[in-house]
Parts: structure tokens; C-alpha cells; sequence
């Protein structure tokens, strides 16, 4: 099959080993998820020609379940946007507008997964990098709690705030690539929790599903806003019970995600350093000079943004104003969900704002980064949050995001599930 939307950066003969339950059905990973023997790139160039010597734990679990992975996606460089404009290997285009961009940083598995050439992919999402291009390409995707599918061998861009996740063309397939990927792995000794075993049971009766305004405010186009007050209008028609209210740790979410992820990736990306990763300079030359060179000539502006900016955040003089206040924001978002989950059992409003911008209408990084401010408290607080479809805007996707209780993915997935069987009934 072609693949017009360049949705890959590699793709692979599938090969399935035949048994297992995602036997026969093709897999593509996106491409900052290590693969034995398979080049592995983030989207940048500073890793080209770079093959990992093992399998991440997620990619592992895939083949054993008899997942036939089929290729390598593109990116945002290093999981760095929310267009997949970003990659160093050119743009992937909306399958279902090739004038607009799939939404990113997974933009490539979005994509694949829409136009067919992938029945499941993986993604990662560090701040809405699974739900956003599930959003913009009208497909499902999920970001688990934090903790419970293994960060093993996914190169780090933000450590504490990124996840892999399954994205697939229903809330089914979702939880079907949950359950092969959300088992326990003694090497990420951040995870918690039971394995994910749970199948879908399309039921909302009874459950509380609160609306912070938050959601729903200045940036948040209006004919997006209404096409998602009307999913959740279904989700009350099936018995849930709709509640008004509020989140305002939101007006400090943005920025508190924006410190935090650029003082990660600073750290994160001191390994590419032509020693450790990334190419060699080719005569001797002071370390300093080497370093600056290498990184100059190899990372993108987008990645060079970020380590200035994080590296800035950190800085001894700073270190309190910045990243110190973000880590205060991050903590009153938690605390905003812990009270919220305790009246309630998700919350529901837009995954994004808009629906798929036009390619390069995103121009300049600040309204770039703007478009992540529905996406983002999910990765603060480490609860998860699923994308599902739930209409149109000019005939461009629109996605209901539900978020729910840490460990609680399963009630996320059941009221996605008991929506998106409504709306295909
Ligand atoms: N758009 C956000 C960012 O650029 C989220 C990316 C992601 O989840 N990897 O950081």
C-alpha cells in the first residue's frame, strides 16, 4: 500500500508470528519507541542511521501478542509539537485533509491508523501528543495513567510527564492494545498498579461526569465547543449524570508544562553529544566545540528552543522562579483533580481547541504551544484521558476528551465505549 500521507518514516514487512490477540493485525510504532535492529530516529536528524540493540518492553509485548508491526512513524522531533511539522524527516498530512496537519507529536501513527495502513499504532504522549492527532484525525487514543505501561526503551523527552499509549479506530482496539501493552516491567521503576485487563462494557448509567468551564473558555472555538457540549448532551441522554464544575488550577497549567517539559528535555538531550549519540565531528576538537557543533548542526530550531529555555528554567539564579513555581502549578492541578474525582467519576470537554490546522498556519511557537492547554493537566497529574470522535467541524474531525482517576483507565474506556456505540447505533 502507498503512503501518500508519509505517515512513516520506515516501513517494515510485517511479520506476525500467528498466534496471540493481536494476531493478523498490523502494529506501527512510532519512532522514538526503540525497536531491535530497527533504525530509531525521534524524527531527527541526530539520530539518523542510530539502531537500537533492544526492543522497548511495549514493543516486546506487542510481538509476543502477535502484532505484526508494519513500520516506524513520524514525529515532532523528539515528541517536540503538536503538528508533526517539527520532524526532520518533512511534514505527514491529514488522511482526512491533505491541506491540514494530522495534529502531533504522533502525528505519523494518527495518520497511519486513519488511512488504513495500520490497524493499531503506538504513540506517546508527553502533553496530548496521542489525543491530539486521534482528535484531528477522527480515530481514538488514549494516554494511560502514568505508571502503567513501561517507559522501557522510549527515548525520553519528558520523563515524568510522558507515557506510550494505544491509538486505534475504536475504543475496542484501544483497550485490546491496553491490555497487550499495560503489563508490569521491572526495569521502569516508576510503575504502579495492576496490569490493564479489563474489556470494554459500553455502560455511563449512573456515572458522574463533571464539566469544568475551564474547558470550554476564550480559546476553545465555538462550533468545536458545541459539538462537544452535544456529545456530552448523549452521554446524559444514556443515563450519566452531567455536572457543572470548575478547574482553575488551568490558568497555570500551560506554563507549568512549558517549564517543566524544557527542563526535562535540557537534561534528557545532553546525551546527544557525538560521543555518546548522535554523529562524531570529524577532526579533533576541544569538548565544548564538538558538543556546540554536533548539536548546532543536527537538532532543529524547535529542539534548540527548548534546551535553551530549559536549561535557562534550571539555571542556578533561576532555578526558584521558574521551575521551582512550576513544580507549585503542577501540584495544585493534581490537587484540583483530586477534588474534582471525588465528586465525579471523568470529566468531559474538547481534546483541542480547533480542529486541524492548515499546514504551516501555526507559525510562530507561542500559538503552537497555546494549542495544548486541554491536553497538558492530564500529563501534570498523571491521570488518564481518552480522544474519541464525536462529530464534525467543516467536515474536520472534532474529539470529546474524557479524563478520569488515576488507575481508572477502565472507566475511561467504558464511557468512551457506551458513546461511540450511541453514536454508530
Ligand atoms: N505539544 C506538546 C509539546 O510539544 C506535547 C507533545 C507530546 O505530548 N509529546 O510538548
Amino acid at each position: 500500500m502507498e503512503d501518500p500521507y508519509h505517515a512513516y518514516i520506515r516501513r517494515l514487512e510485517p511479520r506476525s508470528p500467528g498466534t496471540g490477540i493481536l494476531a493478523g493485525r498490523t502494529v506501527a510504532i512510532k519512532d522514538n519507541i526503540s525497536t531491535a535492529g530497527v533504525p530509531t530516529t525521534c524524527g531527527s536528524r541526530i539520530l539518523e542511521g542510530y539502531v537500537p540493540p533492544y526492543d522497548a518492553r511495549a514493543v516486546e509485548l506487542v510481538r509476543d501478542a502477535g502484532g505484526a508491526i508494519n513500520g516506524k512513524t513520524n514525529m515532532d522531533e523528539f515528541g517536540m509539537g503538536t503538528t508533526t511539522e517539527n520532524s526532520g524527516f518533512g511534514p505527514t498530512l491529514n488522511p482526512r485533509d491533505t491541506t491540514r496537519v494530522p495534529g502531533g507529536s504522533s502525528g505519523g501513527s494518527a495518520a497511519a491508523v486513519a488511512a488504513g495502513l495500520a490497524d493499531l499504532a503506538l504513540g506517546t504522549d508527553t502533553g496530548g501528543s496521542i489525543r491530539c492527532p486521534a482528535a484531528f484525525c477522527g480515530i481514538v487514543g488514549l494516554k494511560p495513567t502514568y505508571g502503567r505501561v513501561s517507559r522501557y526503551g522510549l527515548v525520553a523527552y519528558a520523563n515524568s510527564l510522558e507515557t506510550i499509549g494505544p491509538m486505534g479506530r475504536s475504543v475496542g482496539d484501544v483497550s485490546t492494545l491496553l491490555r497487550v501493552i499495560g503489563q508490569p516491567d521491572p526495569r521502569d521503576t516508576t510503575m504502579r498498579g495492576t496490569p490493564y485487563a479489563h474489556d470494554p462494557v459500553p455502560d455511563v448509567a449512573g456515572r458522574r461526569v463533571g464539566v469544568p468551564d475551564e474547558f470550554f473558555g476564550e480559546g476553545v472555538d465555538p462550533r468545536v465547543a458545541a459539538t462537544v457540549r452535544a456529545a456530552i448532551e448523549t452521554l446524559a441522554s444514556l443515563g450519566a449524570e452531567v455536572v457543572p464544575v470548575s478547574m482553575p488550577s488551568m490558568a497555570c497549567a500551560l506554563a507549568a508544562y512549558y517549564v517543566t517539559c524544557t527542563s526535562e528535555a535540557s537534561s534528557n538531550l545532553a546525551r546527544y553529544d557525538g560521543v555518546r549519540y548522535g554523529p562524531a565531528v570529524e577532526t579533533a576538537r576541544p569538548w565544548h566545540d564538538a558538543f556546540t557543533l554536533v548539536r548546532s548542526a543536527h537538532f532543529g530550531p524547535e529542539v534548540r528552543r527548548r534546551i535553551l529555555l530549559g536549561t535557562f528554567a534550571l539555571s542556578s539564579g533561576y532555578y526558584g522562579k521558574y521551575y521551582g513555581k512550576a513544580q507549585t502549578a503542577r501540584a495544585n492541578v493534581s490537587a484540583d483533580y483530586a477534588r474534582l474525582f471525588r465528586e465525579v467519576d471523568v470529566l468531559a470537554g474538547p481534546t483541542m481547541p480547533t480542529v486541524a490546522f492548515r499546514l504551516g498556519e501555526l507559525a510562530d511557537p507561542l500559538s503552537m504551544y497555546l494549542a495544548d492547554i486541554l491536553t497538558v493537566p492530564a500529563n501534570l497529574a498523571g491521570v488518564p484521558a481518552i480522544s474519541v470522535p464525536c462529530g464534525t467541524v467543516d467536515g474536520l474531525p472534532v474529539g470529546l476528551q474524557l479524563t478520569g482517576r488515576a488507575f481508572d483507565d477502565e472507566t475511561v474506556i467504558d464511557i468512551a465505549a457506551a458513546y461511540e456505540a450511541e453514536v454508530a447505533a
